[in-house]
């Protein structure tokens, strides 16, 4: 199992939507950024790549890069899940929070959830969303931004010394070799099957596949 945590900020300014969790939320101010600043879904990919040791979302997507521009971060979710599945992670999941003074994310949540259990291919019991506010204190209690926090809890059937308890492992190729001969044949099945790797697959908790 892995953990990983995330944080963001944006600042809030005139002439910009209020992009958050992929939802265009009705406000008077937007969030600045390169892409469409949605803070959450950083923040999101942030704990992802973390725990996956796969660095953060600058070094995937640098905000110096035209094709970034204005882009859906949930398209970049969904690029952070494929760089997930490669590595044979599997989101167990998501618990975020959203700090903001205004407006109110209440009726925006069950959406929020909806889309970014959507990007990562997992269900929307495994994505939790929370909003507070700060109480007037702050940069975000005064408007001038909103921040995310995100955590994550990262699941793999790979059975291997990456998480560094195998000591006679260390510094060699064998990763990948093992990799593939412990990677649970339902689950191969079922990526056939859906297009979406499952991160329950009951042979998680099993030695051997039924
Ligand atoms: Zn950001």
């Amino acid at each position: 199992m892995r953990v990983g945590q995330g944080y963001d900020v944006h600042r809030l300014v005139m002439g910009r939507s209020l992009i958050i969790g992929g939802v265009d939320i009705p406000f008077s101010m937007g969030l600045l950024g390169h892409s469409d600043a949605d803070v959450l879904v950083h923040a999101i990919m942030d704990a992802l790549l973390g725990a996956a040791t796969l660095g953060d979302i600058g070094t995937h997507f640098p905000d110096m890069e035209e094709k970034y521009k204005g882009i859906s971060s949930l398209l970049l979710l969904e690029k952070v899940a494929e760089m997930l599945e490669n590595k044979l992670f599997f989101v167990e999941n998501i618990d975020a929070v959203i700090i903001a003074e205004a407006p109110k994310m209440r009726p925006f949540i069950h959406d929020i959830r909806t889309n970014i259990a959507t990007a990562l291919g997992i269900t929307i019991d495994q994505v939790n969303i929370k909003a507070t506010s700060e109480e007037g204190l702050g940069f975000t209690g005064i408007g001038a931004g909103i921040a995310a926090q995100a955590i994550c809890l990262l699941t793999t059937p790979v059975n291997d010394g990456r998480t560094g308890m195998n000591e006679d492992r260390k510094g060699t190729n064998e990763d990948e070799t093992e990799a593939s001969a412990s990677y649970c044949p339902r689950m191969i099945e079922r990526k056939a099957v859906t297009g979406v790797i499952c991160g329950r697959c009951p042979c998680l908790s099993k030695t051997e596949p039924e």
